[in-house]
């Protein structure tokens, strides 16, 4: 297994100053960061915002306009048609969002496509990661044979078969349902590493991104907002669209006076931004813990509480003592909070799920 902070000379993947327009639409724009050997790295962002494009820019799907892309420390793509190395030439292994396999070749056929079916290492590995993915007794059934699961491996597999520099997902498990999935992916995460894999994968599911990466990139239109661990990005939000990634949060506005941002909530430090400057301030609902209270100088009130299993979610009713106005707050609690409709509460907030940014 490669340690996650192994440091090696060449990059698996580099991308130096991309930018990609279809027509008069910039779909990336001006994008550098390099993927290491070994490492997994995340492209987290909404539809639309230029992630696919970017796989298949680095794959050589889609032909280069401007910047420089290397794979192994070799340039593959610089906008000059001379250097356009073609995809079956980058040793790249791509994973789609619908699989893609070849409906009339059975599993093992799918699985050695891409290899010299005379390379006897390649073969006994194959057949090593057929057992170890749970396919050996599939060998011979097809495509429309399998279940939603089996093909992601058969297509995971197929993808590493001949032992490629890096491995691009797109998407690869949203075709799975919620239980499929979560088990899916803990294998294919589980293999990539025991196998030194360098791997860039697509999601627009954060959680997602945080179990599966190394390391995260944020984007939105084109550009990379954020590139960071995934405890960083989650803790420290660089700005308010990446701290919204993660859920719904409560979201006031202030202007920052004697260094803090107030809320009806409390007054938080607003860091280094001046007195003056308009805010917006993010409160996710995991810091706003409520507990029962007689005390009649607590004025929160539950509006509804709803049970989720892990944990329960619960609005309540608060009257700002800035303003006097209410306001109704969103809060999360880990296990099931006992409070009822109309019940008096108190709350605490954990300063570390507060966020303050410059409007
Ligand atoms: P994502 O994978 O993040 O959802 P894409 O990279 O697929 O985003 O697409 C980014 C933008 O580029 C979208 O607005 C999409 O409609 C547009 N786009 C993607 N491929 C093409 C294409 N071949 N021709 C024209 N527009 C495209
Ligand atoms: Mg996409």
């Amino acid at each position: 297994m490669i340690p996650k902070t192994e440091k090696t000379m060449t990059h698996a993947l580099e991308f130096k100053n991309v930018s990609h327009a279809f027509d008069d639409h910039q779909v990336a724009r001006n994008i550098s960061f390099h993927l290491g050997k070994g490492e997994i790295v995340c492209l987290l962002g909404p539809s639309g915002c230029g992630k696919t494009t970017l796989l298949r820019l680095a794959a050589g799907l889609e032909k280069l306009q401007s910047g420089c892309i290397e794979i192994d420390g070799k340039v593959v793509a610089d906008g000059h048609a001379k250097n356009f190395v073609p995809p079956e030439k980058r040793h790249v292994g791509l994973v789609f969002q619908d699989f893609a396999l070849f409906p009339h070749m059975d599993v093992m056929q799918n699985a050695v496509f891409g290899i010299d079916p005379k390379d006897a290492g390649r073969v006994s590995w194959i057949e090593k990661m057929m057992g170890n993915l749970g396919l050996a007794d599939k060998r011979h059934s097809y495509p429309h044979q399998l279940s939603g699961g089996e093909k992601q491996r058969v297509a995971l597999l197929r993808a590493l078969a001949p032992n490629p520099r890096v491995l691009f997902l797109d998407e690869p498990f949203s075709a799975l349902d919620t239980t499929r999935r979560l088990q899916i992916r803990e294998d294919t995460v589980h293999l990539l590493k025991d196998e030194g894999i360098s791997a860039m994968m697509v999601t627009h599911d954060p959680e997602e991104a945080m179990f599966m990466s190394d390391r995260i990139l944020v984007m939105k239109d084109g550009h990379i907002i954020q590139n960071a661990p995934s405890a960083e990005v989650f803790l420290h939000p660089k700005n308010s669209f990446v701290a919204k990634l993660f859920g719904p949060a409560n979201r006031f506005e202030s202007i920052v006076r004697n260094g803090k941002a107030s809320t009806p909530l409390g007054d938080f430090s607003a860091g280094s931004l001046l007195d003056g400057t308009a805010v917006e301030i993010l409160i996710r609902p995991e810091a706003v813990t409520a507990e029962s209270s007689d005390n009649e100088q607590h004025s929160a009130e539950v509006l509804d509480n709803h049970f989720l299993g892990h944990s329960s979610c619960m609005h309540v009713n608060v009257i700002s003592p800035a303003d006097g106005k209410t306001y109704e707050i969103r809060t999360r609690a880990r296990h099931g909070n006992p409070l009822s409709i109309g019940d008096k509460a108190s709350l605490d907030i954990d300063e570390n799920h507060v966020f303050v940014f410059e409007l």
